[in-house]
């Protein structure tokens, strides 16, 4: 069972380096997210967006992902 949306603020993206579809968590085929439920846009983005690894990150805090965004933001 993954996480809903609205539980990592799911939203459409506004920076372009900063979206679903650079996401570690992100896969194309299926439009699907490793870690959040339902259909998934290449253009939206979440409060857990990660790039460097997938799976060994999964149950990092809110602080993590935080950082890492600002990494690219
Ligand atoms: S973790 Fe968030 S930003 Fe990354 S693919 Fe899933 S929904 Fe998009």
């Amino acid at each position: 069972m993954g996480l809903s949306k609205e539980s990592v603020n799911y939203k459409i993206a506004k920076k372009k380096t900063l979206r679903c579809s650079t996401c570690d968590f992100y896969y194309p085929p299926g439009a699907q997210c490793e870690i959040v439920e339902g259909n998934i846009s290449p253009d939206a983005v979440c409060d857990r967006w990660f790039i460097g690894g997938r799976s060994s990150n999964v149950a990092k805090g809110p602080e993590f992902y935080k950082r890492q965004r600002r990494k690219v933001a």
